[in-house]
């Protein structure tokens, strides 16, 4: 029984060979040979010598359904991928999707699938982009299913607005003696400069946890501008909570700021998505 499976083997891998010899000697990838295979064609180099190309649209019948069903819906919306991105673990969202779970994450930012640390998002979002092959693959796809995601998501954009935040600190070195260094600082939450809107159109109030070493060490900001002045010795992060007015239907914000005693201080930016209240959405549509 051995000797036959050994004479067939051998049988197939002579006439593989045989075929082998027959075509000319091009250097190129494995997976060609398949493709070529399945489509029945030829990539070898023609008598002109020009290569011949394989275009997407021949390739994708070949191209295991099976494998496109499984990963086609997004972990987060559970429907099709749209403008699929991946993050540095090999995970797949609709950007709009992780745009919104970036936003909204507080502290902590970890991919949902496998828990890998997504921080580098917070800090520029810009790092998302749309994976163009997924994109047009789906696209091609689930036709009739994408165009629908496409319009979906161009009117879920169409209600949010994106508001910069600035959150930080000024400082100035009030005393430096021996023993005793005393530092002004200001904590703020204001609107970005170049946004002429009224912050306290988005912010009811701004709880400011403080160390405990002051008094109060809880300071509840309930009118812009939203600062608070203190003046102290030394650096500690400041735990704080915004809350929107009702009409954002928004969730609380939670974050935190270390304070900076560098020359004049420091800031970071946040960026706060806002669902549009929806009389203004109906006064866009009739407009
Ligand atoms: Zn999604
Ligand atoms: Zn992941």
């Amino acid at each position: 029984m051995g000797n036959t499976a050994n004479h067939l083997s051998l049988c197939v891998s002579q006439s593989s060979r045989k075929t082998r010899r027959e075509r000319p000697y091009v250097s190129r990838p494995f997976w060609q040979y398949q493709y070529e295979n399945h489509l029945n064609i030829s990539t070898h180099m023609s008598s002109d010598s020009q290569i011949r190309e394989i275009s997407p649209r021949r390739l994708l019948p070949i191209m295991n359904v099976d494998i496109l069903n499984v990963y086609r819906d997004c972990p987060f919306c559970l429907k099709l991928l749209f403008e699929p991105t991946s993050t540095l673990c090999g995970h797949t969202f609709c950007l709009l999707c992780m745009e919104r779970f970036i936003l909204t994450s507080e502290r902590v930012l970890q991919c949902p699938i496998c828990r890998d640390d997504l921080n580098y998002l917070r800090s520029s979002s810009s790092h998302l982009k749309t994976n163009a092959i997924l994109h047009n693959l789906f696209r091609q796809q689930y036709e009739k299913e994408y165009e629908i995601r496409r319009i979906e998501t161009e009117n879920e954009r169409k209600q949010i607005i994106k508001k910069r935040f600035i959150i930080g600190n000024t400082h100035q070195l009030l005393s430096c003696d021996y023993d005793y260094t005393r530092h002004e600082w200001t904590l703020f939450v204001k609107l970005n400069n170049d946004d002429q809107d009224d912050i306290s159109q988005y912010i009811k109030q701004v709880t400011i946890n403080l160390h405990p070493t002051f008094t109060p060490s809880q300071v509840i900001l309930d009118k812009s501008p939203f600062c608070l002045t203190r003046i102290g010795w030394g650096v500690f992060t400041i735990y704080f909570t915004i809350e929107f007015h009702p009409q954002w239907k928004k969730s609380d914000f939670r974050t935190s700021w270390f304070l900076s005693f560098a020359n004049t201080g420091n800031q970071k930016r946040i960026e706060i998505e806002f669902q549009k209240p929806t009389d203004d959405i109906n006064n866009d549509e009739m407009s």
